[in-house]
């Protein structure tokens, strides 16, 4: 049994297919213990003409709590949450978002690199990978402290996703003193590291099934050396069909390489679920405790 931390419903994000009930239906045919819907706030974001990528909070609070104080316990229990698009000057502004408001998880995430948007400025990818990658390590790693109230740091490898390089995953061995800081700064600050399926369905293809298209492992490992401990799913699903794509799959690599558990969030409280040490290939979950 898994919690999804990532996904999104059409009423709120502009690229979301699916309605809460949708949602609901397919975190019970999967058998999530629980889901988080983290709709998009990017503050002055806007992919439709003169139109933020944010929305009231008032409304989606009065839609989703009934919903959320109605779980029963036989059934996949409703996380309210939201995934914050990050720029250094929008830090207390987000801070006054999340302190005013009951969610259970916040999810932060870098979408524009120095103002610049990776997934329709193409001109970004000019850089070259090594470098364009350093900086958005680099960043990844301000972020965290520059908007410490925050519990996950949503797809590390966004820069990947719509790369145009012939081999786009990014690797721990050519920027290790990057990611080291990286991990450092998410143990210091007890943030949680989440594994984003969208970014590895994007990196997969015909030639490259999704196994191989997995986070670097190198990266888990120093993450775990450097006292790693909270690690997250997100389906980062638009559509039913994706919620919890790939979790037993993942679960199962995670514990391959030494991860004891799963971390998901309510009331903003860090709650995780225990991986057995079983081989690669096995399904591995049990009980939750905070
Ligand atoms: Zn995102
Ligand atoms: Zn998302």
């Amino acid at each position: 049994m898994y919690v999804d931390m990532h996904m999104h419903q059409l009423d709120y994000s502009s690229d979301g297919h699916q309605t809460v009930s949708q949602i609901i239906q397919a975190a019970k045919a999967a058998g999530l213990m629980g889901f988080c819907i983290t709709d998009h706030y990017d503050k002055e974001i806007a992919y439709r003409p003169d139109r933020e990528e944010i929305f009231p909070l008032d409304r989606y609070f009065a839609a989703l709590e009934p919903l959320r104080r109605s779980s029963r316990v036989d059934q996949p229990q409703l996380l309210i949450g939201i995934e914050l698009g990050y720029q250094p000057h929008l830090a207390s502004h987000y801070a006054g978002l999340t302190s005013r408001w009951p969610f259970d998880a916040v999810l932060l995430s870098l979408h524009l690199l120095d103002g610049q948007d990776p997934f329709d400025d193409r001109t970004i990818y000019a850089e070259g990978r090594c470098s364009l990658y350093r900086r958005y390590i680099t960043r990844l790693t301000e972020m965290i402290e520059g908007c410490p109230d925050h519990d996950i740091i949503t797809h590390f490898d966004y820069i990947s996703r719509y790369a145009p390089y012939p081999d786009r995953a990014m690797t721990y061995a050519e920027l290790s003193d990057c990611w080291d800081d990286f991990c450092r700064m998410l143990v210091r600050h007890d943030k949680c590291l989440e594994i984003n399926v969208a970014t590895i369905a994007a990196l997969s293809d015909k030639e490259k099934p999704d196994r191989d298209a997995f986070p670097d492992q190198e990266l888990i490992k120093a993450w775990l050396r450097l006292g790693g401990r909270r690690i997250c799913l997100g389906s980062d699903a638009h559509r039913p069909e994706h919620i919890a794509r790939l979790f037993p799959e993942l679960a199962a690599w995670l514990s391959g390489l030494g991860v004891a558990e799963l971390t998901w969030y309510e009331r903003r409280q860090p709650r995780t679920i225990r991986l057995e040490q079983a081989p690669a290939g096995q399904t591995v979950t049990d009980s939750s405790e905070i």
